[in-house]
C-alpha cells in the first residue's frame, strides 16, 4: 500500500511535519540535572488530594534542580470537562505553594492564557501538531485509519479496560473482539476512498507490533525495576474528531515540551507498554517515569482501601472549609512523601519544607496511608509556631466565611483576638490547641459574651459550699494590678483557708489530709471565667477579659450554686 498516499487522503490540511515541529519546539537550554516536570489535570472537576501529591513531587523535583515546572491542561475529553474547573485549579494548587514557572496560568481577568515557548498548553488548542505526528505514522505504515462509530468504539474500550484487569468472563469476547480488529488492519485505499467519499468518520489506530508474552523490562523511578508485557492492541491514537486519546498526547506533548521526568499516578502503569511503544515509533527519546502509588486510607473495619473521590479529606476544597491552613497541609504531604521528612524538619525547625532535600528514593512504593489524626498532629506544630498576628487574620478569613458571627466577633476588635491567640504562643513549648481554624472558637469562643457558656460542670466529689466560698474569697482579694505570682499566691491562701493543700506536693503525700489542693480551687475558678475545666492560662485570660467581666461570670455562678 502507498502509505504516504494514504496519509495526504486522511490528513489533506496538514502541511506541516515533524521537523516542523522539532523547530518550533527546539530543545530547552537548562543546566545539567535539571529536571523538567509537569502537572497534566484534566479539568473534570475539584483538585484531589491524590492529584496534589505527584504535583508536590513533581514542583519539587524541577524547583530543587533549577529546573522548570509546567502545567498543561488535558481537555481532550469534552464530554468529562467541567466548566471552570482548569481555573479553579490553578487558584487551588497555588494555594498549596504549587506554582509554575510555565504552561497554563491564569490573566489578570481571571481567563486562563499561556505563559512560555512550548505552547498552547492546553491540548485541545495543539489539533493540527498531534494531526501532524498522526500523518507522519500514518505515512510510515504505522497507523492506519479506522471507519468505526462513536457506539463501537465505547463497547471496544470497555473490553480494553475489562482485559486489562484481566478478568476471565471477558477473555473470551475480548478474544472475539480482538480478531475483529486485526480484520480492520485489511482494507484497500480504494474503501478507504469510498468512507472518505460518504463522510463517513474515522480514527486513527496505531498499528501494535508487540507480543505480550514478551516482557519489556522497565526502570521506574518509584517502582523500581518492572516488566511488563509488549503492547498488541491497536489503541486509538486521534478520535474522529482529530482529537488524542491521552496516550498519544503525553507521547507528543511530552516530548515537545522537552518533560525529562514523567510524573503521575500509579493507574498509568497498565499503559506504560503503549507509551513505550508510541515513543519508539516517533522517534522520540523516553523521559523518565515515576508512577506514584495510589493515596490509602483505613476503612470503617480497619482495612486499606483506595482514597476515593467522595471521600472525606479527596476534595482540596474539603480542607479549606474544615479550615486546614495550606501550610500544614503541605508539612502533611512531606511527611507522606519521604520518610526522613520528620526527623529532617525536627533538626531543621528555622526552615521551610521546600528547603528539605527531597529524595525519590525514599518513597513509598507501595502506598501512602492518609490519615487524620497524623494531619492534626502536623497541623498543630505547623500553627504552634505561627505568630499571633498572622494567626488572628487567617482564623479571622476563615470565621468571615464559614462562621460569620464569630468572623465579625474577631474582626470587631483585632487586637484583643490577637492578645488571645498571643497566649502561650513563641516560647520553646508553645501551645498547641489549634489544628484547623475551626477549632479556633471551641478553644477560645469563651472570651466572647455571646460564645461563652458554662459547659464543664463542677465534679460531684466537692461541696458547692467550697466552691462558691472559693470564688467569694477569690472575688474578694482580687486585684487586676497583681502579678502572676501575686495572684497565684492569694489562690494559694484561699485554697489553705478552706482545707485544700496550697502545696502539690504535702497533697500528694498525704491526700486524705485535704479536700483537695489548690489545683482543684484554681480549677472552680477556672469553670466559673471560662467555662470549662481546660483553658489558657486562668491569670492570662483574666488580664484579657477584665476584671468586671471577671466579677460578673464569678458572682454568676456563685448565684448559681446557692
Ligand atoms: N490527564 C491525566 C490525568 O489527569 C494526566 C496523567 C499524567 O500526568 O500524565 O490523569
Amino acid at each position: 500500500m502507498d502509505y504516504n498516499y494514504l496519509a495526504e487522503l486522511l490528513f489533506p490540511n496538514i502541511k506541516t511535519t515533524p521537523a516542523d515541529m522539532e523547530e518550533r519546539y527546539p530543545a530547552r537550554e537548562l543546566p545539567e540535572g535539571a529536571k523538567v516536570t509537569r502537572f497534566a489535570p484534566s479539568p473534570t472537576g475539584f483538585v484531589h488530594f491524590g492529584g496534589l501529591f505527584p504535583s508536590t513531587v513533581a514542583e519539587r523535583l524541577a524547583h530543587q534542580s533549577g529546573g522548570v515546572f509546567y502545567l498543561r491542561i488535558e481537555d481532550t475529553d469534552a464530554k468529562r470537562e467541567v466548566e471552570g474547573a482548569a481555573e479553579g485549579l490553578i487558584r487551588t494548587l497555588a494555594t498549596y505553594g504549587i506554582e509554575f514557572d510555565e504552561g497554563a496560568i491564569l490573566d489578570e481577568s481571571g481567563k486562563i492564557s499561556d505563559k512560555g515557548a512550548y505552547g498552547p498548553y492546553k491540548q485541545s488548542m495543539r489539533g493540527e501538531i498531534y494531526q501532524t505526528f498522526a500523518k507522519q505514522l500514518v505515512s510510515e505504515g504505522k497507523a492506519y485509519p479506522c471507519f468505526t462509530t462513536e457506539e463501537e468504539l465505547d463497547e471496544l474500550q470497555q473490553i480494553d479496560k475489562k482485559t486489562e484487569i484481566k478478568n476471565t468472563d471477558w477473555q473470551a469476547e475480548a478474544e472475539k473482539k480482538k480478531a475483529e480488529m486485526l480484520a480492520r488492519r485489511n482494507f484497500t485505499i480504494e474503501e478507504v476512498e469510498e468512507h472518505l467519499k460518504a463522510g463517513h468518520p474515522f480514527v486513527i489506530r496505531i498499528l501494535a507490533e508487540g507480543n505480550p508474552d514478551n516482557k519489556i523490562k522497565f526502570t521506574d523511578l518509584v517502582k523500581g525495576n518492572i516488566e511488563i508485557p509488549e503492547n498488541d492492541e491497536d489503541f486509538v491514537l486521534l478520535k474522529s474528531d482529530g482529537i488524542p486519546t491521552y496516550h498519544f498526547a503525553h507521547a507528543v506533548d511530552d516530548h515537545l515540551m522537552g518533560t525529562t521526568h514523567v510524573i503521575r499516578g500509579e493507574e498509568w502503569l497498565p499503559s506504560l507498554a503503549k507509551h513505550l511503544q508510541l515513543f519508539r515509533y516517533l522517534g522520540f527519546k523516553t523521559p523518565k517515569y515515576m508512577h506514584i502509588s495510589q493515596i490509602m486510607k483505613l476503612d470503617d473495619n480497619g482495612n486499606k482501601k483506595k482514597l476515593s473521590k467522595r471521600d472525606m479529606g479527596a476534595n482540596m476544597d474539603d480542607y479549606t472549609r474544615m479550615g486546614y491552613c495550606p501550610e500544614a497541609v503541605c508539612e502533611y504531604i512531606m511527611t507522606l512523601l519521604n520518610s526522613n521528612y520528620e526527623e529532617w524538619h525536627t533538626q531543621n525547625a528555622d526552615k521551610g519544607y521546600k528547603d528539605f532535600p527531597f529524595n525519590i528514593k525514599k518513597m513509598s512504593v507501595s502506598g501512602c496511608l492518609f490519615d487524620f489524626d497524623k494531619l492534626n498532629d502536623v497541623s498543630k506544630n505547623v500553627i504552634s509556631k505561627m505568630d499571633a498576628a498572622y494567626v488572628t487574620e487567617k482564623v479571622t478569613e476563615w470565621a468571615l466565611e464559614f462562621d460569620p458571627e464569630f468572623g465579625k466577633a474577631l474582626a470587631s476588635d483585632k487586637a484583643f483576638a490577637e492578645k488571645i491567640f498571643a497566649i502561650g504562643r513563641g516560647g520553646k513549648k508553645p501551645r498547641k490547641d489549634l489544628a484547623t481554624w475551626a477549632d479556633a472558637k471551641p478553644y477560645m469562643g469563651f472570651f466572647y459574651d455571646e460564645f461563652f457558656k458554662v459547659e464543664d460542670s463542677y465534679p460531684e466529689n466537692f461541696d458547692k459550699a467550697d466552691i462558691a466560698a472559693t470564688l467569694e474569697k477569690f472575688l474578694e482579694s482580687y486585684d487586676e494590678k497583681d502579678d502572676m505570682n501575686t495572684w497565684f499566691d492569694k489562690v494559694k491562701a484561699i485554697a489553705d483557708s478552706l482545707g485544700f493543700s496550697p502545696d502539690m506536693k504535702a497533697y500528694k503525700q498525704n491526700p486524705e489530709a485535704f479536700k483537695g489542693s489548690v489545683a482543684d480551687t484554681s480549677m472552680f475558678i477556672r469553670v466559673a471565667v471560662t467555662g470549662k475545666q481546660n483553658a489558657p492560662d486562668l491569670y492570662t485570660v483574666m488580664q484579657i477579659i477584665g476584671k468586671e467581666k471577671t466579677a460578673e461570670r464569678i458572682n454568676k455562678m456563685i448565684n448559681s450554686l446557692k
